[in-house]
């Protein structure tokens, strides 16, 4: 066994003792009073143990919210902008009055709590003033979502003892480009600031609570990281200074061999590479956000996917190279439902250069997404997945600019799902393409489209939505994923 193997082994088992964690935690560990003194609790038990720096979303449905407000004040809808921002500072103050016991704490957080949620009100009303939305001021309002909740830990940990601080991305040293939304870190500039932050916290013997989701450009403005930023936070400041380990505390046990919803003796994946668990991300198998692992790459930072609510689990632990009795062909299997099929057809297509550029720049100017492509290598056809909420978008446009051009037919199939395999073990194993096509085929299963990566990391093919249950049950069987690893 590796040594950085056999330490985070033993954090489990015995008691290995001072190590660097950052933990995130999603909105769901927060969501009440009781989950928040449970999560401070934990806290507080782990940092007499090891060095905890947490890392939090917002309350599960906080930002949903807030992105709702943008959308309103957009639409000059001022009152239901108001009522939102209403719901959203009663649920703060409502909490803030209940999560500490001393009364000195629960005073302190209060006043805290009410000075940002000032600073929001008066933002909205400003938006409100001039009715307009900018990637600028729509990251600073919906960054507060974090702010807010990282004041509510902060101080329950004071409440119990543990001496704590919340701070904002901004505020502990993670500066971005300005690409609002979607923001990526400098990270050498970052790197610094947030070192040096946290060391001198440390000497203090102070426990920073980090907001997730959020930092801010080189001139202060807030840049957000886009949907599930706060992964991306965690592992941004686990690079920064070198933690030993992140763990991504949420309500799932970690990653599953298959949706259990679809297969009921579906297993927790124990271990898995860097590079699989972005496959895996990316299929939805658990909600990472996609870059959060590119800052643990060159550090050989593990991850560990594990449940708040269900600590005797260790988790789905993500390294740089497993250990090779967790090694299978096939780790999961996983689907994203609910999608659409375009057929591209036309024999002016063949042998015409650029066809496929013209095609898939009409439908990036249009906004849509492609997720998965194949073409035939007579070249009269390309088929198009894309998401169903965009498929009338993306039929518009192409057949607006391009029918009777170099496309003859748009044929559509709407309710198809993709199947992905998932496994670096298939790499150079001849048959397993067969093995897939074979299993699915037996259940009377049509594929309508397959495609694989040259990294033959993945195998992804379509099938009809009402095809996708028995599918996923046919491979999980045939792999053999329910004996685990
Ligand atoms: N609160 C943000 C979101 O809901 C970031 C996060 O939860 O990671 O997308
Ligand atoms: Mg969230």
């Amino acid at each position: 066994m590796r040594q950085g193997q056999q330490k985070h082994l033993r954090i489990l088992y015995s008691g290995i003792t001072g190590l660097k964690l950052v933990l995130k935690f999603g909105g769901t560990s927060i969501a009440s009073v009781t989950n928040i003194r449970n999560v401070a609790n934990l806290i507080k038990s782990l940092s007499k143990e090891h060095k905890v720096i947490p890392v939090f979303s917002a309350i599960s449905g906080v930002t949903d919210d807030l992105i709702r407000i943008t959308n309103h004040i957009k639409d000059r809808n001022g009152e239901a902008a108001n009522s939102l921002a209403k719901k959203i500072i009663k649920v703060h103050m409502d909490t803030s009055n209940q999560c500490a016991k001393n009364p000195k704490i629960r005073k302190e957080l209060v006043s805290k709590m009410r000075s940002d949620l000032d600073e929001l009100e008066e933002l909205l009303h400003g938006m409100l003033l001039i009715g307009e939305v900018t990637p600028r001021s729509s990251d600073y309002l919906i960054s507060f979502g974090e702010r807010l909740s990282v004041n509510l830990v902060a101080f329950t940990l004071n409440d119990m003892g543990v001496k704590a601080v919340p701070l904002t991305g901004k505020d502990v040293g993670i500066v971005t480009d300005a690409s609002f939304g979607e923001a990526k870190p400098l990270m050498d500039t970052t790197r610094l600031h947030v070192s040096h932050k946290i060391e001198s916290l440390s000497q203090k013997k102070i426990m920073p609570v980090i907001g997730g989701f959020a930092g801010a450009d080189q001139h202060g403005n807030i840049t957000t990281f886009g949907r599930g930023g706060s992964d991306y936070t965690a592992t941004i400041i686990a690079s920064s200074i070198k933690a030993d380990e992140v763990w991504l505390m949420s309500d799932v046990d970690g990653l599953m061999t298959t949706d259990p919803k679809i297969v009921k003796n579906a297993k927790l994946i124990k271990e898995v590479s860097y590079i699989e668990a972005m496959e895996m991300a990316l299929f939805g198998a658990k909600q990472i956000h996609p870059r959060a692992l590119e800052p643990l790459v060159t550090k050989k930072i593990p991850l560990r996917i594990r449940n708040t609510f269900n600590m005797k689990n260790s988790g789905t632990i993500v390294t740089a190279d497993p250990q090779p009795d967790t090694q299978k062909t096939v780790k999961c299997v996983s689907a994203i439902r609910h999608t659409g099929l375009i057929d591209v057809r036309g024999g002016s297509m063949v042998g015409a250069p650029g066809t496929a550029a013209t095609i898939f720049s009409i439908l990036a100017k249009s906004g849509v997404n492609v997720m998965m492509i194949s073409q035939s290598p007579s070249e009269s056809s390309i088929s198009i997945i894309v998401k169903k909420n965009d498929m009338d978008k993306a039929v518009n446009a192409l057949e607006m600019n391009l029918l009777g051009k170099i496309i003859k037919k748009v044929d559509v199939t709407v309710d198809v799902s993709i199947i992905a395999l998932i496994g670096s073990g298939m790499r150079g194993i001849a048959g397993v393409a067969s093995k897939v096509f074979t299993a699915v085929g037996r259940k009377g299963v049509n594929v309508i489209m397959i495609a694989q990566g040259s990294s033959e990391l993945n195998i992804a093919f379509v099938v009809k939505d009402s095809d996708c249950n028995a599918a996923v049950q046919a491979l999980h069987d045939e792999f053999e994923l329910a004996k685990g690893n």
